[in-house]
């Protein structure tokens, strides 16, 4: 988690040690008071499973009447350019963190032909779709931004903000010479393998027909907004966009063009915890309609020591990097270690469930310190366990519900349903604003959106998932050669992506190297490899019912039923990157079919 990992360096101690509370024991409270606040959580989760839509239902694409969604706000023009039909030996679909940190293994092991091919107008990814007022990263910038140590640069806040990460994605494209061959504003539209050529097929929405040997769906983990389903939408005659793409032309570049209008945002996840402060701050009246809250802790933000930057020797970000993988292990209960050897699996659980409710109920207390008005406090009280959504860290959020302007629609569960011409309408009232946000998030882990990816004897990979998804590591498909995947599922999940993407960067890059090195053409995995990584997936899904027991997020698919292998791989992220390399040092020849030209 990214708050052990910050203790890692000199540079955090001493704010650290000023930010945190020193360690006190836990107050001894009876069993009967945290089974309490458990049947509430279980009350409150059930209230919010009757009232939506079932499972990702709820949520639809932006198509159709809804795709000016998708629109790119950011692009000065649209280029024209003719369709490209050349070949290169590896093409990354999308220009995110994904694409940039693997290319830069991938030229380390002398990969020359790479190219990029991406929706947006740049290479970014996440950070150049989300340029929202407040965009920031709530991972310490010094973990999270990729290539530290190859591109010789320290972040100059201990988290970064949106354009600094942004510039940051530039850098390394220029310094790896991935401008070259890269093409933007396009969206690959099917990925085919062709047999007889031994090459993937590519074709866009530009016309575009390229062939590569090797192809990496580096598409990213959120990278498709997705929209309430709620009745009415389209009739709102205001204006509204979604988070991922901000109309600063109807904002203004400051947000003084919103002084004289009403603006509604729906939505309190992650995104909108960034973006209510900086609304509050200069909205004529504000309105957050709450379906859940966001659990809100402490951002203890500040700028670089230049000193301790200097002082970082070389090397200081991978070291960093491998503290923090043996730190967060191999997953599982917080009660491992002798220590606890004797303890009972159930009695391990409950004492992690009571550490995990006294962290709630601080944040209660936090909240209730900071709001003003009781109702509003009581309203914003998550009532679930810690990590059942994404915990949130800001430190104007909450006071922002202080101001006579911002109103906080309380929906109890319920959400949004409806909404007229003239805006969003609860409880029979109806919202009358200018403006109106969706801040509802993103498609989670999908393997190639947008995208159809058909492999060997014409199998279509969505088939083949069907009847679940099937994968080593995450990264190989059986019947897929020379693809990888990135970010989807099947992979631990990491707070700090970075530390994942990466991962399976080196992963990727190393398999590449090991088919040039050897004079092979192509890598796929057995059948047999892939069904014992799905059998390791489904082992370690096993273990609790947080899934079943959590309020609904797309941490546990809303709430919905899903089978064991579709989804992330939950024994920690160092046996995982153990597997890779056992695998990469000892049985590559038992792993993959090779085969050469
Ligand atoms: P989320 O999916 O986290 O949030 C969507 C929000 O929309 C939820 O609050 C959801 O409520 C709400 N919602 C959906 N339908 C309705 C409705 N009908 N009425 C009212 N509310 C509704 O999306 P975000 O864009 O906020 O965040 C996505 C992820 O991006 C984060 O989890 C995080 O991983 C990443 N991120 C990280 C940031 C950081 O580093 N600080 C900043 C921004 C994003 P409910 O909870 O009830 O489902």
């Amino acid at each position: 988690m990214e708050n052990s990992t910050s203790m890692a360096d000199q540079n955090t101690k001493t704010a650290d040690a000023d930010a945190a509370p020193k360690k006190k024991r836990r107050p001894q409270r009876p069993q009967a008071y945290y089974d309490e606040i458990k049947e509430r959580f279980a009350a409150e989760r059930d209230i919010r499973l009757d009232y939506r839509p079932p499972g990702t239902d709820q949520y639809m694409e932006a198509t159709g009447d809804y795709a000016h969604y998708e629109i790119d706000p950011y692009a000065d023009e649209t280029i024209e350019r003719d369709p490209i039909t050349d070949t290169v030996e590896v093409l990354l679909i999308g220009g995110g963190f994904s694409a940039l940190l693997t290319s830069a293994r991938l030229r380390e092991v002398g990969v020359e032909s790479i190219r990029i091919v991406e929706r947006g107008a740049d290479v970014g990814g996440t950070w150049y779709w989300n340029r929202y007022p407040g965009v920031a990263c709530d991972v310490v910038a010094y973990d999270y931004l990729p290539l530290l140590d190859e591109m010789g640069y320290v972040p100059s806040r201990h988290y970064a903000r949106g354009p600094e990460i942004l510039d940051h994605c530039r850098a390394i494209a220029e310094r790896y010479d991935l401008y070259d061959l890269a093409v933007f504003q396009t969206t690959v539209t099917s990925t085919t393998w062709s047999a007889d050529e031994e090459l993937w097929h590519v074709a866009t929405d530009r016309g575009d027909l390229m062939k590569a040997q090797f192809v990496i769906c580096a598409n990213g983990t959120l990278a498709k907004p997705k929209l309430a389903r709620i009745e009415g939408m389209a009739d709102f005659a205001g204006h509204s966009f979604h988070t991922s793409r901000w109309d600063y032309d109807y904002t203004g570049s400051d947000l003084s063009n919103l002084a004289d209008k009403r603006v509604a945002i729906i939505g309190t996840g992650a995104s909108a915890v960034q973006i209510i402060p900086e609304l509050g701050r200069v909205a004529k009246e504000l309105y957050v309609f709450q379906r859940t809250p966001s659990s809100i802790d402490i951002r203890d933000d500040w700028e670089t020591d230049q000193e301790w930057a200097k002082s970082l020797e070389p090397g200081w970000q991978a070291k960093r990097r491998e503290k923090a993988l043996k730190m967060m292990g191999r997953g599982g209960f917080v009660y491992g270690g002798s220590k606890y050897d004797d303890l009972s699996r159930e009695e391990k659980i409950r004492r992690q469930e009571n550490a995990n409710i006294d962290a709630m109920m601080r944040i209660h207390r936090r909240i209730d310190e900071v709001v003003d008005d009781p109702e509003t406090a009581d309203s914003l009280k998550p009532w679930y366990m810690l990590m059942c959504k994404r915990p949130c860290f800001h430190n104007e959020y909450l006071p922002t519900f202080n101001l006579p302007n911002v109103h906080l629609v309380d929906t109890k569960g319920r959400g949004v349903t409806l909404i007229d011409e003239k805006g969003p309408t609860f409880d029979g009232r109806v919202y009358e604003v200018d403006l109106l946000i969706y801040a509802t998030g993103f498609e989670v882990q999908q393997t190639g959106i947008y995208n159809r990816i058909v492999g060997e004897h014409g199998l279509d990979l969505n088939e083949k998932y069907a009847e679940g998804i099937q994968t080593l590591f995450g990264i190989h498909s059986h019947g897929f050669p020379n693809l990888f995947i990135m970010g989807g599922y099947q992979a631990p999940f990491q707070f700090n992506l970075t530390d994942m993407l990466q991962t399976q960067g080196d992963h990727i890059a190393a398999c590449i190297a090991y088919v040039r090195d050897n004079g092979f053409h192509t890598i796929d995995p057995t059948a047999a490899a892939e069904q014992w990584w799905v059998q390791q997936v489904i082992e370690h899904r096993g273990k609790t019912n947080r899934n079943k027991d959590c309020t609904p997020g797309y941490y546990n698919f809303e709430g919905q039923f899903n089978r064991r292998q579709d989804g992330n791989y939950n024994a920690g992220i160092l046996t995982y990157v153990e597997h890779m390399s056992e695998i990469r040092e000892n049985k590559m020849e038992d792993t993959f079919v090779f085969t050469t030209r």
